[in-house]
């Protein structure tokens, strides 16, 4: 273990039956940074989150969290973590005010610090002027927003985000990474999971991906791209796609793979820049009507797809 770490995962498995969810994974969490667990759905994301949380008793491998055992320190561990679940816990015939003030109650603040708390969470989660107004008006990103201010009642040091934009409008997406954000400058450790490599690219220090319940990779964003070393992604959209177009592009030298989306085409090779010309030329020659052709700079999508030969978002 390290000195800053706060969270040290080792050697975590988690079965469910026969089934193996999360396997064998081995991490640390750094105090005061914003990690992200990055993977498609089913990758074991939640699943790792609830062991974190101590709702659920893993299978194999040992968890602290600030030195405290997640099975055996249970008490210890809910008061210095939040946590945002990935389904959003709140009374929607009730207001935000009424809704903080219920899970206040339940951890024992009363009177005018709870009033104070209260104020301070609404105001930071940009929400105070809707605060009397019922959650059922409320859109999905302002719900989630009030899920978030609920997970810091207790002030927690370290706080849990499954999933923060799921359901989410732009708007509230921002008012969230910009919550996020200010927490971390605070002091605050942030784990977060996501499906969307965004959340990950604009928010987090590290970023571990999971797929199939493992770890693949775990680096800084940048450290992340440089492992896509030389590949280059190139979407084609053209009116009709046939199998000779892809064909055509497949036997072209350099070309890794191709696969085909509706109206679009995504080629992954190396070199595409200056594949570029002889691409369209191959696309026109086999009778494609390209609409438009993009190279793209390499992305957490494209590591995925290096890493694993599948699409991050399925
Ligand atoms: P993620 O959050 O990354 O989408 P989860 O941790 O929710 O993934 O789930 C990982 C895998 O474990 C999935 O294949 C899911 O179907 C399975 N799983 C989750 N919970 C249970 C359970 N209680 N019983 C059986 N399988 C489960
Ligand atoms: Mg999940």
């Amino acid at each position: 273990m390290t000195d800053d770490a706060v969270i040290t995962i080792e050697g975590l498995s988690k079965r469910y039956d026969g089934f193996t969810a999360v396997d064998d994974v081995s991490l640390e969490i750094k105090r005061g940074e914003i990690f992200g667990l990055l993977g498609p759905n089913g990758a074991g994301k939640s699943t790792i989150i609830s062991i974190l949380c101590c709702l659920l008793e893993p299978t194999a491998g040992r968890v602290t969290i600030d030195g405290f055992d997640v099975e055996k320190n249970t008490t210890d561990i809910k008061k210095i973590i939040g946590v945002v679940p990935q389904e959003i816990s709140l009374y929607y015939t009730l207001t935000a005010r009424e809704n903080l003030a219920f899970y206040a109650k339940i951890y024992g603040l009363s009177g005018k610090a709870m009033k104070d708390r209260i104020e301070t969470l609404l105001d930071m989660v940009g929400l105070t002027d809707r605060a009397d107004d019922r959650l059922e008006g409320y859109s999905g990103g302002m719900k989630r927003r009030i899920n978030i201010a609920v997970a810091l009642l207790h002030n927690p040091g370290i706080l849990f985000l499954d999933e923060p934009s799921t359901g989410v409008d732009p708007q509230s997406r921002k008012r969230i990474y910009d919550t996020i954000r200010d927490l971390n400058q605070q002091g605050m450790t942030v784990l977060l999971t996501t499906h969307q490599m965004e959340d990950a690219e604009k928010l987090c220090h590290r970023i571990a991906i999971v797929d199939k319940g493992k770890l693949i990779a775990l680096d800084t964003l940048d450290g992340l791209l440089k492992m896509v070393g030389e590949t280059d992604i190139i979407q084609v959209t053209a009116k009709e796609i046939t199998p000779e177009a892809v064909d055509v592009i497949q036997r072209i030298e350099n070309v890794q793979k191709v696969s085909v989306d509706e109206d679009s085409m995504t080629i992954q090779l190396v070199q595409g820049r200056e594949l570029l010309a002889g691409i369209i030329k191959a696309l026109t020659a086999s009778g494609t009507k390209v609409e438009s052709i993009q190279i793209k700079e390499p992305d957490l999508e494209t590591l995925f797809l290096h890493l694993t030969g599948t699409k991050l978002r399925k």
